[in-house]
């Protein structure tokens, strides 16, 4: 058995995964306000405490866990040290910390990596040897698998779709460039603009949000007409580059399936690029939703 950990801009989701990747139990916990401004000081006593309670609650012990796996947003080295700007962690040994205090492998990767190979070995990437996964939500991170095997780079896993220039001079982003994909297609972004224009409350959820649109997509079909386009165009380029057979969509887009996957279809179908019309992905929406993360960081 396994303890998969999924740390997010908001929450933290936590989960017994047994040896076939099937969620036994999950719990969650939301961030408050002071502590994720305090991240680095509060996450030892935060994760300490969630493992001890599952355990606790279901009755095992610290050796019969293989692996605690735990999936964060950002840059990942290959000793566990993160590197996360939209979570305020700086050169963070999150590995160490873990170690110290229980006796079992401690694996830490970026949060898209780890959802994405959980679509691939269980979801919508598993008959797929050419694929990328997008988890578009705070930010955008990307993973992508060729020949069946997820690309890393030498130092870090890598591949941050998100910080590939969409708009050369454009929105400063915390990565220290500007005009960034995820500055203009994250949902994060999405949904400030959709709060803009209808002028909702700042803590409107993103559930309330998908309720409205879905009565009325049309009083905000400027700003999903932007936003397809902005997504449009950073797909288009990485199809360029990796020809892939299928891009899974996860991340908090995928509750805004009956809002977006259409028109973006539909925007992509429009693309002049030749490319994209030889090699014609499929474009779906990730199956696992909020559990990709934690089952996909014990695999
Ligand atoms: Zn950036």
């Amino acid at each position: 058995m396994k303890i998969g950990i999924d740390i997010g801009g908001s929450h933290i989701g936590i989960g017994l995964v047994d040896e076939f990747g099937k969620l036994l139990t999950k719990k969650e916990k939301e961030l408050i306000k002071e502590e994720k401004q305090n991240i680095e000081n509060k996450i030892e006593e935060i994760l300490i405490n969630l493992i001890n309670e599952i355990l606790i609650e279901n009755n095992i012990e610290i050796k019969q866990i293989q692996r605690i796996g735990v999936a964060v947003p950002g840059r990942v080295d290959n000793n566990g040290i993160i590197n996360t700007r939209n979570l305020n962690f700086h050169d963070y040994n999150l590995k160490q910390i873990i170690q110290k205090k229980f006796d079992t492998e401690i694996i830490i990767r970026n949060d898209a990596k780890a959802a994405a190979l959980c679509e691939k070995k269980y979801g919508v990437l598993k008959d797929y040897s050419e694929a990328i996964f997008l988890g578009l939500g705070t930010g955008i991170g990307g993973a992508v698998f060729l020949d069946n095997k997820l690309q890393t780079c030498k130092n870090t896993q890598g591949f941050e779709i998100g910080h590939i220039i969409l708009v050369k001079d454009g929105l400063e982003c915390n990565c220290g460039k500007r005009g960034c994909f995820e500055q203009y297609a994250s949902m994060k972004v999405f949904k400030n603009k959709i709060k803009e224009k209808l002028k909702l409350d700042e803590k409107t959820t993103g559930k309330e949000i998908v309720k409205i649109l879905e009565n009325d997509s049309k009083i905000c079909q400027d700003i999903i007409k932007e936003y397809i386009s902005n997504l449009e165009a950073g797909i288009a380029s990485l199809v360029e580059i990796f020809e892939p057979e299928i891009i899974a969509l996860g991340g908090s887009f995928s509750y805004y399936e009956n809002i977006l996957l259409e028109p973006l279809k539909q925007e992509l179908d429009k693309s002049k690029s030749r490319v994209l019309k030889r090699v014609k992905p499929k474009i779906v929406i990730a199956k696992y939703k909020n559990d990709a993360g934690i089952i996909g960081v014990t695999i």
